[in-house]
């Protein structure tokens, strides 16, 4: 039987309940059936992030807001700060470029957060700066930002946008835009959303919406001003993949359902268990422990191991579809997700097989199963 288990950061498993919802038959885009999911959808976004501005929905996966963020919340020769944590800022970085504004680069060795005062020197020599960009959680690098501590730091020294890349956060961990003080989040539909890809979110506070409205126009499919006209009547600016909209409605009733803290709790809680277990076979993790992500793991190969290979083996032999790592790490790592649908089960299987995979490929300095037996004593606790 052929049959996988889908541990990559997105897309992510989706749940049976999101699959039924999206073989109901293609409705209008424009009718009222539509238009009430349309606003109940983004109402339920509004309350995941508390977000008393704007939250549109666009046709596009998450780099497409992130470069709507650039072309709407800033303007041609600005000056912006790119904290550059790893592959999103440094696509952040590339965007903000391409679009001629004036970007300083922030970069950050991967596996650590950035500490806010290195943001806040920065701005301090640079009070002229309009946009901070930031990826909260740094899929690429495996680490998280603590966007909170941040951006109080930016606000008690500058009036600048903070505008944050929360593709593999949202529904991950806690969001809270009024009273983090966040200006624009952007967001995608396929990772802690438990959908498919397709829908690009966009939050933006009052402010900020003010700012876009006045602006010129830089572009014409991602422009704010008709994507919020159209927002306003609970619609989309153009047409909008329907069923993937449909899959995405229901994940976030199951979100409602099972409520944020208990979401957040269990994505820490496969967190540690999946770092707690590596540990224990004797693999080094690419993220420190402080900063590790809620919503993945990254994980170097074993000295004289191609992480390709462990990937490949884990595929065919088990079944067990991991990612590999990205940039200069692509070869030396590979990563594991634990984000959005997935069960401590998952988890289980994918330690296992990569126990199985190691000595497969000769890697012969573990005691076989110790990594599993220590992942089942520390589930045991949270049972
Ligand atoms: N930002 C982050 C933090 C991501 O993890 C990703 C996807 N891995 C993106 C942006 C880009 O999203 P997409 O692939 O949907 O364009």
């Amino acid at each position: 039987i052929d049959k996988e288990f889908l541990l990559i950061p997105g897309p992510t498993p989706l749940p049976p309940r999101v699959i039924s919802a999206m073989t109901q038959p293609i409705i209008n885009h424009r009718g009222p059936r539509f238009k009430e999911m349309f606003q109940k959808a983004m109402i339920a976004l509004k309350e995941l992030i508390n977000c008393s501005g704007d939250v549109y929905l666009i046709p596009s996966s998450g780099t497409g807001a992130m470069e709507l963020s650039v072309d709407n919340f800033t303007s041609k020769g600005d000056k912006v700060l790119v904290v550059d944590t790893g592959i999103f800022g440094e696509r952040f970085y590339m965007m903000n470029v391409a679009r001629g504004r004036n970007a300083l680069r922030l970069k950050v060795e991967w596996g650590r957060a950035v500490q806010p005062e290195e943001i806040t020197e920065v701005l301090i020599s640079n009070s002229d700066v309009k946009a901070v960009f930031i990826a909260h959680n740094e899929t690429s690098a495996t680490t998280i930002n603590d966007i909170k501590q941040i951006s109080s730091r930016i606000k008690k020294m500058s009036d600048c946008f903070i505008i944050v890349d929360a593709v593999s956060s949202i529904g991950v961990t806690e969001i809270d835009i009024d009273n983090w003080g966040i200006d624009v989040l952007i967001g995608a539909s396929q990772k802690g959303l438990m959908s498919p890809p397709g829908i690009g979110i966009v939050a933006a506070s009052k402010r900020a919406v003010e700012y876009a409205m006045k602006k010129e126009n830089e572009t014409y499919y991602f422009d704010v001003k008709s994507i919020k006209k159209n927002a306003d009547i609970n619609q989309s600016f153009t047409t909008f993949p329907v069923s993937t909209f449909l899959g995405l409605s229901e994940a976030l009733k199951m979100i409602q359902e099972e409520g944020y803290e208990n979401i957040y709790k269990r994505h820490l809680i496969y967190r540690n268990l999946v770092r707690t277990a590596l540990k224990e076979i004797g693999l080094e993790l690419v993220a420190n422990d402080a900063d590790a992500s809620p919503g993945l793991t990254g994980i170097y190969a074993p000295k004289g191991i191609n992480a390709n290979d462990i990937i490949s083996m884990m595929r065919e032999r088990y079944g067990v579809e991991i990612a590999s790592a990205q940039g200069n790490l692509k070869g030396k790592a590979f990563r594991i997700s634990h984000m959005g649908y997935i069960n401590s089960n998952d988890l289980l299987v994918a330690i296992s097989a990569l126990e199985c995979t190691l000595k497969d490929l000769g890697y012969n300095d573990i005691e076989m199963g110790i990594g599993t037996k220590k992942f089942l004593e520390l589930r045991r606790k949270f049972e």
